[in-house]
C-alpha cells in the first residue's frame, strides 16, 4: 500500500511512463538527480515512510511538499498521514 518515502502516489504519477520510473520504492536513485534527500534520510532512519518519522513532517519533507513548482501544496504529507491511519 505504501508506495513512497515521501507520500507520493507513485502508481498516479505521469513520470513513470514518461521517465520509465519503476518507483520510489524500487530505485535507488530518482531520475531527476543523484538522490533524493527525503528518501535518503527515510531510509537511513529506516522508516518505511515519512508518516512514520519521529519529526514528521520535518522542514525538508516540507520544502518540498510545498516547493512551489514541484510541490503538491501538501498533499504528500496528508498521504503519510493517511497511511498511518489518521
Ligand atoms: S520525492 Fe523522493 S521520496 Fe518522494 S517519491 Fe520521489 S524519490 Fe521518493
Ligand atoms: S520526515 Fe523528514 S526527518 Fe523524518 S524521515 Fe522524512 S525526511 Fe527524514
Amino acid at each position: 500500500m505504501v508506495e513512497s518515502r515521501c507520500g507520493i502516489l507513485c502508481s498516479a504519477c505521469p513520470y513513470q511512463d514518461q521517465m520509465g520510473c519503476k518507483g520510489c520504492l524500487k530505485i535507488t536513485k530518482p531520475f531527476w538527480g543523484d538522490s533524493c534527500p527525503v528518501k535518503s534520510c527515510c531510509e537511513e532512519r529506516t522508516h518505511e515512510h515519512c508518516g512514520r518519522c519521529e519529526d514528521f513532517p520535518c522542514s525538508l519533507l516540507k520544502q518540498f511538499a510545498y516547493d512551489e513548482e514541484q510541490g503538491d501544496n501538501g498533499k504528500r504529507i496528508e498521504q503519510c498521514k493517511k497511511w498511518m491511519g489518521k
